[in-house]
C-alpha cells in the first residue's frame, strides 16, 4: 500500500496483526476508536504454535463480541494436563474445571492458531472505524501518524527498539520441533489417545502431546544432542521417535518447525505515544499453553484505558499504570514456565534422580497462577482488590460482562451508595455469593472486571 494512506490521523495505529493485534483493534474497534492496523504479512501465520487459552481469555473475547465465534471453532476439555514420567508415573497435574468455571466459560479451550486468527481477522469487518492494512512492513514508528501506536509486532518488535526497552531473560532458550498431525479418527491408535495434555518427562526424549480438536493433535518433541533439525520430520526419523503412539498409517504431518522456547521478559512497555503488547514485551515458553493469553490479557488491560483516554474521560497518565500492572503478572506465569520447562526438560541421570524422588509421594496438583495485578489503577490493598471478579450468569440468563457493558460498576447492595451516575444502570444480585464468601459488603470493578477496591 502506498504511505500517504498511512497519514491517516487514527486514534491508535497498530503494528502487528497477530492474535494480539488483531484482537486490539477489535476491542477499540467496538469501543468506537480509529484504528490502523498494519500487517507486514498479507496471509495469516500458517506455521504451528499456539493450541490452548483460559477461560479468562474466552471472557475477553466475549467483551469483544466474539465469543460465540470462537467457540464454534474450539474444543474444550475439562481434564487438565498430566506430567508424566517414562515409566508412566503422573508426577503432576494442572487441575482441569468442570462445568462453567469462575468466568462462566469452560477453563481450558483448545484450537489451531490460524483458525482463532482467522475469527479474530473477520472480527474487523465489523468495525468501519477499523482499517486492516496488509502486506505493509512498518519500517518506522515515525511514519505512523495516530495518537498511540501499540506495537503488538512479536518478538522482534521494531517498537520495542523504538522504546528502547530493557530484556530481562529468565535464562530459558531450548530448541523443540513442533507439529500438528492429522489423524485418522478410524484408527484404534488414535481413537486410544487421552483427551488431557500429556508433558512426557522422560529423559530420553521429553514430550508434550494436545488434543488440538478435529483430527488435529499436536506433538512438541525436545531436541537432543546431536539431533540434527532439518532432517528430524523425514519419516525415518520422525515415526521412530512416535513409536510408542502412532505411526503413518495413523496420521500425516500437517505442518512442523523448530523453535527456541525462550524466556524473557522486557522492562519498559511505554515511552509517550509509543506501547507494547503480548510477544513484544513477554516470552514463555509453552509449558503452561499462557504465551498468547498474556497478550491478551495485555490487550485487555490497554483497551478500556486508551478508550478512556481518548474519550476524554481519563488523562494521559492513567497509560502508566499498563506495565506496572501488568509485569508482575505476566512475569508470575513465566516463572512458573520456566519451573516446569525444569521439571519436563530434565535429561541428567542424576537431576531426573532428583526429581522424581520429589514426587515419590504422589502426584502433586497445581492450578493456574492467579496473580494480583501489580501497582497501578487500583486501590493499594491485598487480594483480591487487584484480582479479576468471577462472572456470574444473571437470574435472567445474561451473563455479568454483558448486562454491564464496558464501564466501571460497583457489585453490592446499592441502597448503600450515596452517589450513583444518572445514567447507572440497577441489575438485581450481581455476585452477592462472591461477597459474603469474602466477608465483603461491595467491590468496584474496572472495565476490564479487575477489582479496583472493596469495602
Ligand atoms: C510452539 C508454540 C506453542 C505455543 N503454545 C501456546 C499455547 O498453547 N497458548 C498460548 O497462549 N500461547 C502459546 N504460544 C505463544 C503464542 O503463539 C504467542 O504468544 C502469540 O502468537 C503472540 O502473539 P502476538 O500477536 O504478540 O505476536 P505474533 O503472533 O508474533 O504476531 C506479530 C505480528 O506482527 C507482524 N509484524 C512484525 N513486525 C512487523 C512490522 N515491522 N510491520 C508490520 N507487521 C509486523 C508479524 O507479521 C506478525 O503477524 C506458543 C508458541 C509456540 C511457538
Amino acid at each position: 500500500m502506498g504511505g500517504a494512506e498511512l497519514l491517516s490521523g487514527a486514534d491508535v495505529a497498530i503494528v502487528g496483526c497477530g492474535p494480539v493485534g488483531a484482537l486490539l483493534a477489535n476491542l477499540l474497534g467496538q469501543a468506537g476508536l480509529s484504528v490502523d492496523i498494519h500487517d507486514r504479512e498479507v496471509g495469516i501465520h500458517a506455521l504451528p504454535r499456539a493450541v490452548h487459552f483460559d477461560g479468562e481469555v474466552m471472557r475477553i473475547f466475549q467483551a469483544a463480541g466474539l465469543a460465540e465465534a470462537i467457540a464454534a471453532v474450539t474444543r474444550t476439555s475439562s481434564r487438565g494436563m498430566h506430567f508424566i514420567d517414562a515409566m508412566g508415573r503422573t508426577l503432576m497435574v494442572r487441575r482441569g474445571i468442570k462445568g462453567p468455571g469462575p468466568h462462566s466459560w469452560a477453563g481450558n479451550w483448545y484450537f489451531h492458531q490460524p483458525t482463532l486468527e482467522r475469527v479474530l481477522r473477520d472480527g474487523l469487518d465489523r468495525s468501519p472505524n477499523v482499517r486492516l492494512h496488509l502486506g505493509h512492513e512498518v519500517v518506522s514508528v515515525d511514519d505512523l501518524d495516530a495518537r498511540y501506536v501499540v506495537g503488538c509486532d512479536g518478538a522482534r518488535s521494531l517498537v520495542r527498539r523504538a522504546i528502547g526497552s530493557r530484556a530481562h531473560d529468565l535464562d530459558l532458550h531450548q530448541p523443540w520441533l513442533v507439529v500438528d498431525l492429522l489423524c485418522d479418527p478410524d484408527s484404534p491408535r488414535v481413537q486410544s489417545l487421552p483427551d488431557y495434555t500429556i508433558q512426557l518427562c522422560d529423559p530420553s526424549r521429553p514430550m508434550t502431546i494436545v488434543n488440538v480438536g478435529g483430527k488435529r493433535r499436536r506433538w512438541e518433541i525436545m531436541l537432543m544432542p546431536g539431533d540434527d533439525p532439518a532432517r528430524l520430520v523425514e519419516p525415518d526419523l520422525f515415526w521412530p521417535m512416535m513409536a510408542k503412539w502412532l505411526g503413518p498409517q495413523d496420521a500425516v504431518v500437517e505442518r512442523a518447525a523448530v523453535y527456541t522456547f525462550h524466556s524473557v521478559i522486557h522492562e519498559g512497555w511505554r515511552k509517550g505515544r509509543l506501547l507494547l503488547a503480548g510477544d513484544a514485551c513477554h516470552q514463555t515458553p509453552p509449558f503452561l499453553g499462557q504465551g498468547m493469553c498474556a497478550g491478551m490479557r495485555d490487550a485487555a488491560n490497554l483497551a478500556w484505558k486508551l478508550a478512556a483516554i481518548i474519550g476524554g474521560e481519563a488523562p494521559d497518565p492513567l497509560l502508566d499504570t499498563y506495565e506496572s500492572e501488568r509485569r508482575p503478572h505476566v512475569t508470575a506465569f513465566i516463572e512458573l514456565a520456566v519451573r516446569l520447562g525444569a521439571v519436563i526438560q530434565a535429561t541428567d541421570p542424576a537431576a531426573v534422580a532428583e526429581r522424581d524422588k520429589r514426587f515419590a509421594e504422589g502426584p502433586q496438583t497445581f492450578d493456574f497462577p492467579q496473580p494480583q495485578l501489580g501497582p497501578g489503577c487500583r486501590l493499594d490493598a491485598p487480594p483480591p482488590v487487584g484480582t479479576i471478579f468471577p462472572q456470574p450468569r444473571l437470574a435472567d440468563g445474561r451473563l455479568m460482562d454483558d448486562a454491564i457493558g464496558q464501564r466501571f460498576a460497583i457489585v453490592g447492595d446499592s441502597q448503600r451508595l450515596a452517589y450513583l451516575r444518572p445514567d447507572a444502570t440497577q441489575l438485581p444480585d450481581v455476585g452477592g455469593e462472591w461477597l459474603a464468601q469474602h466477608g465483603l459488603r461491595a467491590a468496584l470493578l474496572r472495565p476490564d472486571r479487575y477489582i479496583y477496591a472493596v469495602a
